[in-house]
C-alpha cells in the first residue's frame, strides 16, 4: 500500500512548512463538518476520504469510461453520496438517486487507490440507506419483489424446468449451489460440473428445486432485508443437506456465502469453494486427471470478483496449464488489473445500455488477442460476453466446460 501512496508523502514533505501547515489546519478543521445526519449504513469514514481524493483511480473506473460524464467518476459518486447522507441532496429526486447505482462494483477503483478503499463497497451502504428512506428506482423495486416472490433473479421455473439439475445424496461431500445466472444462461456449464464432479467420485446435492437465490445481487443494490430473508433459507437448506462443504459455480454467490452472510450477522462453519478452487484442490490430490488434449487457442479473463476480491489469479491458469494442447493468450489488461464485464453491481438491471457498453469493450479487448474462445469463470461475466457476441455466443466457454472436454 505504501508502495501505492509514497507519491503523496513525497508531494506532501515538498510542500513550504507554511503550506503543509495550512493543508493539515485545513483537514483537521473542516474534519468536524464531515457528519452524517441520522444512522447510516455507509462507512461515513471512508466515504469522506474518497469523496476529499483528487480522483486518484478515476482512469480505472468502466462507469466513467462508457458515460463520459465527470459525476460518475469514483470520487464524484462519493461526494454526491456524502452530500446526499448529510441531507444536502434530495435523494427524493430520481437523478440524484441513480447516482450511487452507477457502479458495476468491480473494484477496479481499489486496486489503484492509494488508501485501498473501494467506492463500490462504500456505495452499498449508500444503496442500503437509499432503500431504508425508499428513494430506489421502480427497476429495482420490481427486481426485489421478483428476487422475494421467485427465489432467484429471473423466473420461478430456472431451476424447476430442469429435473436434472435437481441432486439428492444422503450426508453428501458437498453442497453444489449453482448461480440463478449460471443456470439461467449457461446450463450447459452446470451439466459439465456436475459430470466433473461425479468423474472425480465427489458425492454432491444441488435440491435445486428448493435453493433460492444467495442475496448478493439483492445486498449489492441495497435490500439487505431481502438478504437476510435468503440467508435464513438457505443456511436451513445446507443444514438439512447433511454436507458440510459448499461448491458454488459463481464468484459473486461464494462472496455473498462466505462474507456477506457473515457480515449480517449469520454464524455459518461452511467452507465454501469457488469450482475454480475446488477443481485445483481435486487435480491437485490426483483425483481429477486431464489428460484428453483440448486443441485449441483461448484467453482467460479474470472475474473481478475472482481477482479483486478473492485475489486468486492462479487457480484458474493452473487449471488451464494441465489441460494438454491448449494455448493460452493473456489479454492486455489481465489478472489483477481485468476490466470488468458490465455485469456487476446488477447494472444491468438500472443501467442495462451501459452495462451493455461495457462488456462489449471488454469483449474486445479479449477477442483482440486473436483467441477463438474466451474462457472464464463466472456467470455474470459469460453472460455479458455472450450478450456481446450476439450470434457468436458459442465462443463464450465457461472454465468447467474445458475442464469436462479435457477429461478422459
Ligand atoms: S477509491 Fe481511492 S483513489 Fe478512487 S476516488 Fe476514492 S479515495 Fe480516491
Ligand atoms: S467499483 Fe468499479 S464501477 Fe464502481 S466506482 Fe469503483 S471502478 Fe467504478
Amino acid at each position: 500500500m505504501m508502495g501505492k501512496s509514497s507519491w503523496m508523502v513525497k508531494t506532501f514533505f515538498k510542500m513550504k512548512p507554511g503550506v503543509a501547515g495550512k493543508f493539515i489546519k485545513g483537514m483537521l478543521g473542516a474534519k468536524k463538518y464531515y457528519r452524517s445526519i441520522g444512522a447510516a449504513v455507509v462507512n461515513m469514514k471512508d466515504l469522506v476520504r474518497c469523496m476529499c481524493c483528487p480522483d486518484m483511480c478515476k482512469f480505472e473506473c468502466p462507469s466513467l469510461r462508457v458515460t463520459r460524464k465527470e459525476m460518475y467518476a469514483p470520487a464524484t459518486k462519493a461526494r454526491i453520496a456524502y452530500h446526499i447522507e448529510r441531507g444536502d441532496l434530495d435523494p427524493a429526486n430520481p437523478h440524484t438517486a441513480e447516482i450511487p447505482y452507477m457502479c458495476t462494483n468491480c473494484n477496479g477503483c481499489k486496486h489503484w487507490c492509494p488508501m485501498d478503499i473501494s467506492t463500490g463497497q462504500l456505495l452499498k451502504g449508500v444503496r442500503a440507506d437509499l432503500v431504508a428512506r425508499d428513494c430506489v428506482s421502480d427497476d429495482l423495486k420490481d427486481f426485489d419483489t421478483r428476487v422475494l416472490e421467485n427465489g432467484t433473479t429471473f423466473t420461478k421455473t430456472t431451476f424447476t424446468s430442469r429435473p436434472e439439475f435437481d441432486v439428492r445424496a444422503e450426508n453428501p461431500d458437498v453442497f453444489y449451489y449453482m448461480g440463478c445466472v449460471m443456470a439461467e444462461k449457461k446450463p450447459e456449464a452446470v451439466l459439465a460440473n456436475m459430470a466433473i464432479l461425479k468423474k472425480a467420485g465427489v458425492t454432491f446435492s444441488t435440491l435445486a428445486a428448493e435453493r433460492c437465490c444467495c442475496g448478493g445481487p439483492s445486498n449489492t443494490v441495497g435490500f439487505q432485508a431481502t438478504t437476510r430473508h435468503l440467508a435464513a433459507k438457505n443456511l436451513a437448506l445446507f443444514a438439512r443437506s447433511g454436507a458440510k462443504t459448499i461448491v458454488t459455480d459463481c464468484p459473486a454467490c461464494a462472496d455473498t456465502l462466505r462474507n456477506t452472510y457473515k457480515e449480517l450477522g449469520f454464524k455459518h462453519g461452511y467452507m465454501v469453494f469457488t469450482t475454480v478452487e475446488f477443481f485445483k484442490l481435486l487435480i491437485e490430490q490426483g483425483t481429477l486427471k486431464l489428460s484428453k488434449p483440448v486443441n485449441e487457442t483461448i484467453t482467460y479473463h479474470d472475474p473481478c470478483i475472482t481477482a479483486r476480491y478473492f485475489d486468486d489469479v492462479t487457480s484458474a491458469r493452473a487449471i488451464l496449464g494441465k489441460i494438454p494442447g491448449l494455448v493460452l493468450k493473456e489479454p492486455f489488461l489481465t489478472k489483477e488489473e481485468t476490466q470488468c464485464c458490465g455485469m456487476g453491481g446488477v447494472s444491468h438491471v438500472h443501467h442495462p445500455e451501459e452495462s451493455e457498453a461495457i462488456g462489449k469493450q471488454r469483449y474486445d479487448q479479449l477477442l483482440s488477442t486473436g483467441a477463438k474462445f474466451i474462457v472464464t469463470a463466472c456467470p455474470a461475466c459469460e453472460q455479458g460476453f455472450m450478450i456481446a457476441a450476439g450470434k457468436d455466443s458459442t465462443r463464450v466457454v465457461d472454465i468447467a466446460e474445458l475442464i469436462a472436454a479435457a477429461i478422459e
